[in-house]
């Protein structure tokens, strides 16, 4: 087991493009790091340059204290997971997670023997170890791969979007599996996935990247209540988080569907700015019908014309179209283009109680609490309200409890 220890790394392809560009990261020992961002971001030319399948252009890349940049794979005593398993289909399960060891050698037949049960016990193998991957379930080749890693021993394991081939049911399974593996064997683990439920739901910390850099390092409760820019934000969370044009008259913070007044902590932060977009994540709507007096107080009341409802049992989302001012339209438009997403619409997504009687092609009366809202700059994305609000106090609690146990260097 060991830290893992990312400086500056850049890595330029031939074509000159820098596809990392200047990540620093370091990853406690134990610890369950998630890279995660859209395809072309850069995850697994960092994975790749960790295992050492791909050369460091600059910086250092440490392993348990030692500089490993002009290590082979074979020495840096890592294990990797891909996402087609990469088995021997002529093997058996028991040869499959035998393989490494043998490869090695220095060891006797008894002690393989030996590891290759204890690994097999440990990932519920034990009966199949004389079949060939062809005979096993999607899940079972995905733990022959783990079991492969697990007998080395490494001091770390590596994923690469290894759930990514399937179906939904038994990626869910799997999820479980991993994440209760990892937390008994203690292994440092870096996975690397587009999917930001595996994301958010498997790691200690989540590095979230875009074109090559790292946006914000951060635990998925920080990333989802305090994002640092609008990338995070509407790459994080779903139904995404609603991004609203927003514009200051007087002293008042006005959307296309309510105002509210300038909240004091805002004023320092929002500075001579006018206009911005306004983040609401869909949970933070409720129907105003079922909040209670004394919290209503809290918030603001607002009416709306819903346009169409989705009910899901859980919970119930309402679609509500808006108009953007015609100023902030433009803007709205390079930043879809910039985002490269579609979330910068003129539509809200509300998820409200699934016993709320909101109903298609009626009004509402909708409840917010301001405090919950984002303001991000409509230039920089930055966003200025991070640190703020109802939300903030919880993550700085969690934080802090988190870096208390959580060597970072
Ligand atoms: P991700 O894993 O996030 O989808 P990658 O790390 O695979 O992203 O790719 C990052 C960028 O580097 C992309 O723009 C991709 O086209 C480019 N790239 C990846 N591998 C190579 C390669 N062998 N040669 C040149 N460019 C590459």
């Amino acid at each position: 087991m060991a830290e893992i220890t990312i400086k500056n790394v850049v890595k330029r392809y031939r074509d000159g493009y820098p596809a990392v560009n200047d990540v620093t990261l370091d990853i406690a020992d134990s610890e369950f790091v998630i890279l995660v961002g859209p395809s072309g971001c850069g995850k697994s030319t960092l994975l790749r340059m960790i295992v050492g399948l791909e050369d460091i252009t600059s910086g250092d890349l440490l392993i348990g204290g030692t500089r490993v940049n002009d290590k082979a794979p074979r020495d840096r005593n890592l294990s990797m997971v891909f996402q087609n398993y990469a088995l021997y289909p002529h093997l058996s399960v028991f040869e499959n997670i035998a393989f490494p060891l043998r490869l090695r050698g220095g060891r006797s037949d008894e002690q393989i023997r030996k590891l290759v049960e204890d690994a097999a016990d440990t990932l519920e193998l034990r009966e199949h170890l004389s079949r060939k991957p062809s005979q096993l379930s999607g899940g079972q080749r995905q733990r022959v791969a783990m079991g492969r890693a697990i007998v080395r021993q490494a001091d770390a394991f590596l994923f690469d979007e290894p759930l990514s081939n399937l179906d939904a049911k038994l990626r869910g399974q799997m999820r479980t599996e991993i994440l209760r593996l990892q937390r008994r064997l203690g292994i440092t683990t870096v996975y690397v996935t587009h999917d930001q439920t595996e994301a958010m739901t498997l790691g200690d910390r989540v590095a979230v990247m875009r074109k090559g850099v790292l946006e914000q390092v951060a635990s998925p409760r920080e990333l989802y209540e305090q994002p640092v820019n609008l990338f995070v934000a509407g790459f994080i969370g779903s139904p995404p988080m609603n991004f609203v044009p927003a514009a200051v008259r007087g002293g008042t913070l006005e959307l296309p569907f309510l105002s509210v007044p300038i909240r004091p902590e805002w004023k320092d932060r929002i500075g001579d700015r006018t206009v911005f977009i306004a983040g609401i994540r869909p949970g933070h709507f409720e129907d105003a019908d079922l909040v209670d007096a004394a919290k209503r107080e809290r918030g603001v009341s607002f009416k709306v014309q819903v346009d169409v409802t989705e009910w899901l049992g859980n919970e119930q989302y309402a679609f509500v179209p808006y108009e953007a001012p015609a100023d902030i339209a433009q803007q709205l438009a390079e930043l879809e283009q910039e985002l490269d997403s579609e979330q910068v619409r003129t539509q809200l997504c509300v998820s409200v109680d699934p016993s709320s009687r909101i109903k298609d092609g009626e009004q509402a009366q909708l409840w917010l609490d301001p405090s919950r809202m984002h303001l991000f700059d409509p230039m920089t994305g930055q966003n200025l309200t991070r640190g703020q609000g109802q939300a903030a106090t919880a993550v700085s609690q969690s934080r802090a409890s988190e870096l208390g146990s959580v060597p970072t260097g």
